[in-house]
């Protein structure tokens, strides 16, 4: 069975090392070999907006690297549509990278490319690969996860898309993306993911809404990262065609039961979380969420996001998250406790037990109820 590995945490840079360690993940790399390293640079814009892939995260990748002597490195990317990863550097802070660390700064969209023809059915015979992708000995991919407003999440497979040039990008749209994105994987080779998990957009690739999340992920095969990323912002892998159809042509499992996800540790209780002006407005229901850790809010945001999807009108509900929260008067509203804190300081009408709660376990109890009183 394979495993992704999930640390949780806000120290981005002791959390990453931690994965590697761990994992023993560059145990095949060698001191002489040619590094790339894919971020996710869409727009121009800071990364704690949610949109990017925070330095930090590729820092740490690079200070590993570095450990074990390796000294090819190369950071590359090429942006979304109407913006330039050259900015994107710029504006998140690369390029101090590009001067503490010796290593290259690539504008794929800007780099040459190779034509590879393509293993599996789909709208492409063949595909246009940025050279500097395709040259490399070992490639990680270090996507964000987060939602895409037309395939409803991006991660590690859809991240991808910045190996190409522009104008292919702008192609995949006139096709089926879904199937393109997964003959996308079967023409380029990953040796280890790195997902920046800390902090997501909710409602788009591009950063307008971001969820305080404070996770990392590890794992090997696209699909199978997507698939554990899917079910964290409340989604089936099945639901999201690209990883559907990637497992389809054999690139890996959707499966959740086929997939072991191992936890290095607890989210962290850091009192951290402190409702955005948005927050409550957002949902119709009342959450009340004071000193829990950003995790559990973030999973109760992505399944609550989920249920409106699915038409559930929430109002008669309330959420508590964290160990600060203390309820006692009974009233109308149907009280969940959300998480092992919420559940020991309070008698709620519905629980869930667990820590860090999944997305998938909160969407699961409340849907019950509410077909209970519909
Ligand atoms: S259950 Fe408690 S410790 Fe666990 S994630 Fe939620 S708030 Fe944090």
């Amino acid at each position: 069975m394979n495993t992704v590995t999930v640390i949780y945490g806000n120290h981005p840079k002791k959390m990453v090392q931690q994965l590697i360690e761990k994992t023993d993940a560059l145990n095949r790399l060698r001191a002489q070999d040619s590094v790339l390293i894919k971020p996710n640079i869409v727009v121009s814009r800071k990364e704690w907006t949610g949109v990017n892939t925070d330095p930090r995260v590729v820092e740490a990748i690079v200070i590993a690297l570095k450990k074990r002597g390796v000294s090819r490195i190369t950071v590359g990317d090429g942006a979304g549509m109407g913006y330039s990863a050259s900015e994107g550097f710029k504006i998140c802070g690369y390029h101090e990278l590009e001067d503490r660390y010796g290593l290259r700064l690539v504008d794929l969209e800007r780099d040459r490319f190779v034509k590879k023809p393509v293993p599996i059915s789909g709208p492409f015979k063949t595909l246009e690969i940025a050279r500097s992708v395709v040259e490399s000995d070992f490639l990680i991919n270090v996507p964000i996860m987060k939602a895409h407003g037309q395939t409803k999440i991006t991660c590690s497979l859809k991240n991808l898309k910045g190996v190409m040039p522009r104008a292919m990008k702008t192609r995949f749209h006139g096709v089926d993306l879904h199937r393109a994105i997964a003959q996308l994987a079967s023409v380029v080779s990953v040796d280890l993911i790195i997902v920046d998990g800390l902090k997501g957009d909710l409602m788009s690739e591009t950063g307008r809404t971001p969820v305080q999340m404070e996770r990392i992920l590890l794992g090997y095969n696209p699909v199978e990262v997507d698939s554990v990323v899917a079910d964290m912002l409340g989604y089936q892998p099945r639901e999201i065609s690209h990883i559907f159809y990637a497992a389809e042509a054999g690139l890996g499992s959707c499966e959740l039961s086929g997939i072991r996800l191992l936890a290095l540790n607890r989210p962290t209780k850091t009192f951290r979380f402190t409702a955005p002006p948005h927050f409550s407005k957002r949902f119709p229901c009342v959450i009340d969420a004071q000193g829990a850790c950003c995790t559990c809010v973030g999973n109760l945001i992505f399944a609550l996001e989920r249920l409106q999807e699915k038409g559930m009108f929430l109002k008669g509900f309330r959420f508590l998250v964290g160990q600060k929260v203390k309820f006692r008067d009974k009233d109308d509203l149907i009280t969940v406790a959300v998480g092992q804190c919420a559940v020991k300081n309070n008698s709620a009408d519905m629980i869930i037990d667990s820590c860090p709660p999944t997305t998938g376990a909160i969407m699961q109890s409340v849907t019950s109820e509410y077909s209970r009183k519909h």
